[in-house]
């Protein structure tokens, strides 16, 4: 039984409040350990702490700085299957899928090493008769993040990276679902050189979100998980003054125009809709074939394709997908399949029933696939995040872009298509942050930003790329302006009052 407590101070500390819950082995379903759930008074100590350290680090030049950012990369490297194997074991997801969650973590972290040229000001030579203007970029000092279960590797390093290269110190409240690798994160920056206190892990629910909420020496807060609780922390959050940036949940949907070349597109779908077992925020959960004839042509293709997914324990390399990563988020999500049969969506493929072989305790089901899926059922405006996938039939492409435009979720969506036309009229018009084109799960590369729109995204800043040095930075501008100095050269005799 693994014990996790928190990391304070450049170190692991045991959880002092009483309070604990279990972390679960989802592959199994057994107790893979316990996690501390910290109070307001071990968040102060942290605070404190990151606070005191903050300071020396901010005045450490740049580039020693991302130093450390070189050699945490190294260190990862070095303890890649360690991490990915906690990774998939806490989580669920394959071994495969949860070395892309550190891979994708790890691109950002390499953009961040370019830190000091992203740090720099801007400089006005003679901005007035003798005035000169120039801005420079400064650290917050003490920020937090608040992360999700489904990335517990990839979202940690988006925030922490960007925050500690631009001199802040930063205090990760991450999902107490999977709390092992963030505080192997932590252990491996601290290896990597970081200075005690400039990273620190405190785990634990709401009673330490709301801590970290009201604390008045957090500066700013960056968070990623559902939409209601994205919500509430950006309220709450700018409430009492801080920056805030909140990414809230998605409903994807997939334009499939009549002339996409539909072994792709199913190829695309089968593996932005299931994999992870659609446990992403960037899944595909809706498929919007353009006209009947191309929905009819999706579904001989992509029935066979749902039915013959292969899901299999996290440590089994030849399954699609793993367990969902709660007991709970298992029933929530059969729970809306059952919800979808009765709104009267047809339900082509149910993998309710499904039961993994020797693994009959863990949090399994298999893929399910509905069709004639209409806009008003709750399966349609509702995320599910779990293996299903809606197909809502349009009977053209304005109805299809329509779809997505009127959805309260804006966070990534794709075309496919072979008619350019089509395809960049979708993406200069369609209301969502994100698009792909032939491309199923659109995230942007780590030099550039990623944020939906509408009910996923709160706050005006994305998460990495430009916006991150942004987010963590406040600018302060100088006006300055000298008197006259002596132009004439070197004196060689010693001045005179005349
Ligand atoms: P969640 O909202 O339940 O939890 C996210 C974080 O908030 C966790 O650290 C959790 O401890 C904390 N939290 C939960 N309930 C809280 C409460 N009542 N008060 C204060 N804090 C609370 O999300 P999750 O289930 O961990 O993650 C899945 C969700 O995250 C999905 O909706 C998914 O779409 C979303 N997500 C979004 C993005 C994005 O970039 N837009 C990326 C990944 C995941």
């Amino acid at each position: 039984m693994i014990e996790y407590g928190h990391f304070i101070g450049g170190k692991r500390v045991a959880g002092t409040s009483g309070r604990k819950q279990d972390v679960m082995q989802p592959m199994d379903g057994s107790v893979r350990g316990t996690v501390a759930l910290a109070s307001q008074a071990e968040l102060r100590a942290a605070v404190e702490n990151a606070k005191a350290a903050q300071p020396k680090w901010a005045a450490t030049n740049p580039q020693r700085r991302v130093r450390v950012l070189m050699k945490f990369l190294e260190l990862v490297a070095r303890d890649y299957d360690e991490l990915a194997d906690i990774l998939a074991r806490e989580h669920g997801k394959t071994i495969a899928d949860a070395r892309g969650d550190i891979q994708r973590g790890l691109e950002v972290v390499e953009v961040c090493i370019g830190a000091p040229h992203m740090m720099k000001g801007e400089f006005t030579d003679g901005a007035g008769p003798g005035i000169d203007v120039y801005s420079m970029r400064q650290p917050l000092g003490v920020v937090a993040g608040i992360t999700p279960f489904n990335f517990p590797a990839m979202i940690p390093l988006w925030k922490i990276a960007p925050a500690i290269a631009c001199g802040n110190a930063f205090i990760l409240k991450p999902s107490e679902r999977d709390p092992g690798v963030p505080i192997r994160i932590a252990e491996l920056f601290i290896e990597a050189g970081l200075p005690a206190g400039i990273l620190n892990v405190v785990n634990g629910d709401k009673e330490v979100v709301d801590a970290i909420l009201d604390d008045p020496d957090i500066k700013a807060i960056g968070f990623v998980g559902s939409t209601p609780i994205a919500h509430y922390i950006y309220s709450r959050g700018t409430a009492s003054g801080k920056r805030v940036q909140c990414f809230g949940g998605a409903k994807n949907h997939m334009i499939i125009m009549p002339d996409a070349d539909m072994d792709q597109t199913v190829d695309a779908l089968i593996g932005a809709g299931y994999g992870s077992a659609g446990e992403r925020c960037m899944a595909i959960s809706v498929a919007v074939p353009v006209g009947n004839d191309t929905a009819n042509r999706l579904m001989e293709k992509l029935v066979p394709r749902v039915e013959s997914l292969k899901v299999g324990p996290s440590t089994d390399s030849s399954a699609d997908f793993g367990p969902l990563v709660t007991a709970q988020a298992l029933e929530r999500v059969k729970g809306y399949v059952d919800i979808g049969v009765k709104e009267g969506a047809k339900l082509v493929v149910d993998g309710r029933g499904f039961k993994m072989q020797g693994y009959e305790n863990g949090y399994y089901m298999g893929g399910c696939l509905f069709d004639n899926v209409t806009a008003d059922m709750r399966i349609y405006k509702e995320e599910i995040f779990g293996p299903v996938l809606s197909v809502v039939r349009a009977p053209r492409y304005e109805d299809a872009i329509k779809l997505a435009n009127d959805h309260e979720m804006g966070n990534g969506v794709a075309i496919f298509t072979r008619d350019g036309d089509a395809a960049r009229d979708f993406a200069s018009r369609v209301q969502v942050g994100m698009v792909g084109v032939n491309v199923p799960i659109p995230v942007p590369i780590a030099y550039y930003t990623f944020g939906g729109w509408k009910a996923s995204s709160f706050g005006d800043l994305n998460q990495h790329g430009p916006d991150a040095f942004r987010f963590y930075t406040k600018t302060k501008t100088v006006t300055s302006r000298w008197p006259s100095g002596i132009k004439d050269g070197a004196e060689f005799v010693i001045p005179t009052m005349n």
